[in-house]
């Protein structure tokens, strides 16, 4: 249960700013939610520059919004569709909770009043594509910007001020690629991903889209939680969720873009992580290979010989075995997503320890009266690829006297 000094109800992110500025005495800026004496309200506003952390959500990026344990940010993508939209509003209203839209440019174009709701209600609107393709991961980087910009146009078009729009953008599907969010970059717009979503684009229950959504939730602490508003199971499970994620003492945190007169929420680096490193375990954190979508390919930095203790001046008097593994690392990329792809055909290779018995009992085999030989004889290549990959000793049997005892045992057995 929480009590009302640690969580702000409140109507506006202009007071949500001055109660959080004033942090230490949350209570005396706590407002209640009018007419809704239980909702969960609104905790605090957070403000974010998309340029000190352009790519956030650990689903996909190594980074995250700076929340405080058990702080939420509740996102909604696809819409607006008044029929699901407005029940979400509604919801939302009701317990004075304030999300972040993605909007689809079709959609605005098609029902601008549901921007325009969006945003006198205060919540954060951000833009997901104008058709939604999900092909971003794929597609020329032309259409991918066209696609960008057409969100952006129709989404604004349906505001009475463009300054209303956040330089947030969600990727459709979430197909992220390196060009694509380069572009989003450098104009300045943050590429929000998720830290997890509820399911509730699949054929699931709404029960189900609940459980989800707390499940994960539980298993994180908090983050930011992706989920659609034009879903009729995600109308039907939010009221749950948010009831649930009282009950649990979870916090809202609204999330809204610097500005020149508003300016970033004081953070540090660490705080964008999901979980500060543990000094107990670094090296097992690394490297991190997304769960979700292989998010970072980029080259780590390399060390720098100062790095290893080895200033120019003394580096004569260094072992040469030193030297040579700072050359070495100076050289050497981040393992490559191919490094982690099993070719065809050489399953044998990575089960070296059952290879060179496969090996002996081809040619054992080979030696067979059952025109084994003349299979092998057909196949040079995979006879040859797999001696190679065979131990030392089978392959020294293979040409050596050694293979005798095998063939002899091998005939008494075929002929008992
Ligand atoms: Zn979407």
């Amino acid at each position: 249960m929480i009590g009302s000094s640690v969580v702000l109800r409140t109507r506006s992110w202009i007071v949500l700013c001055v109660g959080f500025l004033t942090v230490g005495a949350p209570s005396a800026f706590a407002t209640e939610c009018p007419g809704h004496p239980d909702a969960l309200g609104t905790s605090r506003t957070l403000v974010v520059d998309p340029r000190e952390h352009p790519r956030i959500g650990t689903m996909q990026y190594r980074e995250t919004l700076p929340l405080k344990d058990h702080e939420v940010v509740l996102t909604f993508d696809d819409g607006p569709l008044p029929k699901y939209s407005n029940q979400v509003l509604k919801i939302l209203a009701d317990e004075c909770i304030k999300a972040t839209f993605f909007i689809v440019g079709r959609q605005a174009k098609a029902n601008p009043e549901g921007v325009r709701k969006l945003v006198a209600a205060g919540h954060t609107v951000g833009t997901h594509s104008m058709n939604h393709p999900l092909t971003f991961d794929r597609m020329p980087i032309d259409k991918a910007e066209a696609e960008v910009n057409g969100g952006i146009e129709w989404t604004t078009a349906a505001m009475s001020d463009s300054s209303e729009l956040a330089p947030f953008f969600r990727i459709p599907g979430l197909m992220r690629a390196e060009g694509i969010e380069n572009y989003l970059i450098s104009r300045g717009i943050q590429v929000w991903s998720a830290d997890f979503p509820a399911d509730d684009w699949r054929h699931v229950s709404s029960d189900r889209v609940y459980q989800l959504a707390i499940q994960r939730l539980e298993a994180k602490g908090k983050g930011v939680l992706l989920l659609h508003d034009i879903q009729a199971r995600t109308v039907a499970a939010l009221p749950k969720i948010i009831r649930d994620l009282k009950a649990r003492g979870y916090r809202i945190v609204h999330v809204v873009p610097a500005t020149a007169e508003r300016p970033a929420t004081p953070t540090e680096p660490v705080e964008w992580l999901l979980h500060r490193p543990s000094e107990s375990v670094p090296i097992a954190r690394w490297p991190a290979v997304p769960n979700f979508v292989f998010a970072q390919v980029r080259t780590l930095p390399a060390p720098a010989l100062a790095d290893l203790n080895a200033q120019a001046a003394h580096q004569p008097l260094l072992p040469r075995r030193t030297r040579a593994e700072a050359s070495v690392a100076a050289t050497l990329a981040a393992p490559g997503r191919d490094l982690f792809a099993i070719p065809e055909g050489s399953l044998e290779v990575l089960l070296s320890t059952t290879a060179s018995r496969r090996a002996a009992t081809r040619l054992a085999a080979a030696a067979t009266p059952h025109g084994s030989r003349g299979k092998a004889a057909r196949m040079p290549g995979r006879s040859a690829g797999h001696a190679t990959h065979a131990a030392p000793k089978h392959a020294a049997q293979a040409n050596g006297t050694a293979t005798r005892p095998t063939r002899l045992a091998s005939l008494k057995k075929r002929t008992q």
